[in-house]
């Protein structure tokens, strides 16, 4: 589809991309690399911004149209520029922001998580605006600032910006779903049609302070432990799913403990013991399923639970349809780029992405792109030597293009 000379200039954008250091973070953080990696972006992809509106929401999220056929009902694709703290440079083997390429891989923080979005996005329709394609649909591209933090400013923004004017698209594609590599060698490409959703839970036990030289049968602390206990031991029910993911890996709620306090000196038998736990309910299993399941779970024990009310809790989305045209044409687009003997399912993503405030602004929300995840599988992505294989990443570039044109024909 390339030749070599353009090839080159592909990684070599891509890799400019990776060197602005567009890190979010919940305390506030700056706008100037998102400012920057805006400008380059506008000279790298001219083509795409002299043919596309651009829109600017929450200061550096971007939105760009594609107009077609005002009778026809668009189409979204979305990326997120922002990524998250690097954790310990001396952990890295490169400098995350350095766009390092070398030995077939292009390196950097957001190299997957998901700047191979944004630059692959903006790359294809450059390719097809080149090639003089004109979309009968309008195309939407988002690219939100602020989704490692929730996504209120961008994506949550350009969604209610949509429900405003009355916009509606038939689908969005987002991220959340791989190419994984199976315990027998194998792999295989996850088209993502549902996500989990997130709530933390405060658990709290209670008894009477006291010396710790006399303690009682039922302390604080191990009413607590008790209940972490049966939490981990008890699996909550599995939900009523549609066929295609009714065996994905990751249809349980999970419920996990993350926080625990209690105590303030070695002789005290502390009146109270806390706990949160961070749970993902299943598509099909709302928050208050959640937190009423744990009630019954512990309340032998004298434990209250309470909501930790904040704005990273999320219901899971809906089951997104897989007989729709724009399903259809995407399964087509993605079977056509992945390497020969990759198979194809449908499932879950089990962290919370942007796609969770389109769902209010699109029948069907699908998350994929057609890179590898090493063994360690979503854990790679906000771990340290964050890369992308060239041939995956260019993967992505022809995987838009395809998708692009035959969903906007
Ligand atoms: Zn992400």
């Amino acid at each position: 589809m390339l030749s070599r000379e353009a090839t080159g200039d592909v990684i070599h954008r891509f890799a400019e991309i990776l060197k602005f250091p567009t890190i979010s973070a919940p305390d506030g953080f700056s706008l100037e690399p998102f400012h920057n990696m805006r400008s380059y972006s506008q000279t790298a992809w001219s083509n795409v911004f002299s043919n596309l509106e651009l829109e600017i929401f929450g200061g550096a999220s971007i939105l760009l149209k594609w107009q077609g056929d005002l009778s026809q009902t668009p189409v979204m694709l979305a990326a997120h520029q922002d990524v998250v703290p690097v954790g310990q440079l001396e952990d890295w083997s490169f400098d995350p922001f350095g766009g390092k390429v070398s030995e077939g891989r292009i390196c950097g923080r957001g190299s997957i998580d998901y700047k191979c979005g944004y630059a692959g996005m903006l790359e294809a329709v450059s390719l097809l605006i080149s090639q003089g394609y004109k979309p009968k649909r309008t195309v939407y591209l988002a690219f939100g600032h602020d989704e490692e933090i929730g996504g209120l400013a961008g994506a949550k923004a350009i969604a209610d910006n949509f429900l405003q004017r009355g916009i509606q698209c038939s689908s969005v594609l987002d991220e959340g779903g791989y190419i994984y590599s199976e315990s027998d060698g194998s792999t295989t490409a996850e088209l993502a049609i549902a996500e989990k959703g997130y709530a933390s839970f405060q658990l709290t036990s209670f008894a009477t302070q006291g010396h710790s030289s006399v303690p009682p049968d039922k302390t604080a602390i191990g009413s607590l432990a008790s209940a972490i206990v049966l939490l981990e031991n008890t699996p909550m029910p599995l939900p009523e799913v549609p066929l295609e993911i009714k065996s994905s890996r990751w249809l349980e709620t999970t419920i996990a403990p993350t926080i625990l306090s209690a105590g303030c000196k070695e002789n005290v038998l502390p009146a109270e013991a806390k706990v949160v736990v961070n749970t993902r309910p299943s598509p099909g299993i709302s928050v208050a399923q959640v937190q009423s399941f744990i009630q019954k779970l512990v309340k032998h024990l004298d434990i209250s639970v309470t909501l930790l009310d904040n704005a990273s809790v999320s219901e899971a989305s809906i089951v997104s349809n897989v007989s729709t045209r724009d399903f259809l044409v995407m399964k087509q687009s993605i079977q056509e780029v992945i390497p020969c003997g990759t198979g194809f399912r449908c499932g879950i993503f089990p962290a919370a992405t942007d796609s969770r405030r389109y769902c209010k602004v699109a029948e069907n929300v699908y998350r994929f792109m057609p890179v590898h995840l090493d063994h360690r599988g979503i854990g790679a992505l906000h771990s340290v030597d964050e890369s992308i294989s060239i041939a995956d990443y260019l993967r992505c570039v022809n995987f838009y293009a395809r998708y692009i044109s035959r969903v906007a024909r």
